[in-house]
């Protein structure tokens, strides 16, 4: 009888607890709901500190390679697939812009990359029509720049740095002055924006000050710019991602580690994505 007892006292108490416990892990399973908007920022911090590495990785005192410059090209499916940095000075051309280099080189990898966003084409991996590739540049891009990234077709480019001068291309390229007798705005457009990180305000603070001095490649060689670039390398290596974006974290680590290996890339085939 006395057992009884027991365990019907103790079917209140276990019932007590399966509660608690329930009030205390659904709501926390609630808030665990990744919110879309934190997540594709997060992952934008991620690709732009990566692009940033890949420029530290081959920094620039003095006038070897090119500038401090350089660019991440990422797939629809969030894969960094190829990289490329300024390169004026090795190959004595002016064209050699870090863009310029990641575009013309991956293109050439094979005739299948005939454009870079919107395909209809599915035979590259992870190519989804309507959703194209991202380039992630260290330093807002030129009209060159830009103008080749519209004409291939890019879907969609991230910067760090801010150009005061050379910068807001799109929206240069957008401005419609039809009305008073100027041109309408180019016909072709896509999205490019500012990321939002601590290392991105840095830099255009730092250059701000800088800019009554000297150019803008010129302070993309100063220790100013070398301890940001620095500081960027160490904190992606050091990132706390959410898990939604531990796979591009760990992908953009694995990418600077192994295939990011050469100063210049000469024969830029040999980087040639699978
Ligand atoms: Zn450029």
């Amino acid at each position: 009888v006395s057992a009884i007892k027991e365990s019907s006292k103790r079917v209140p108490v276990t019932l007590l607890l399966c509660l608690l416990a329930l009030f205390l892990v659904v709501p926390d399973r609630l808030q665990a709901e990744p919110d879309p908007a934190m997540v594709s920022a997060e992952r934008d911090e991620i690709y732009a500190l990566l692009a940033m590495a890949v420029v530290y990785k081959d920094w620039q005192r003095t006038k070897q390679r090119g500038h401090n410059i350089g660019s991440v090209l990422i797939d629809p499916a969030g894969k960094p697939v190829f990289w490329a940095r300024n390169a004026r000075y090795i190959t004595r051309n002016g064209t050699q812009h870090g863009e310029v280099r990641l575009i013309r080189n991956y293109l050439s990898c094979s005739d299948d990359r005939e454009f870079l966003g919107e395909q209809t084409d599915v035979s590259y991996p992870g190519a989804i029509p309507g959703h194209g590739y991202t380039i992630y540049s260290t330093l807002e891009p030129c009209v060159m720049c830009t103008g080749m990234m519209t004409l291939t077709r890019v879907w969609r480019a991230v910067y760090v740095q801010a150009d005061p001068e050379y910068g807001r291309v799109p929206q240069r390229l957008g401005h419609d002055a039809s009305d008073h007798g100027g041109p309408d705005p180019y016909p072709q457009q896509f999205p490019m924006e500012q990321v939002v990180m601590e290392e991105a305000a840095q830099l255009d603070e730092a250059y701000q000050a800088w800019l009554q001095e000297d150019s803008i490649t010129a302070f993309l060689r100063s220790p100013q710019a070398e301890e940001i670039y620095a500081s960027a390398d160490k904190r992606l290596r050091t990132y706390s991602s959410s898990m939604e974006n531990a796979g591009s974290l760990a992908a953009a680590i694995r990418f600077l580690d192994s295939v990011v290996d050469a100063k210049f890339l000469a024969t830029p085939s040999e980087d040639c994505p699978d």
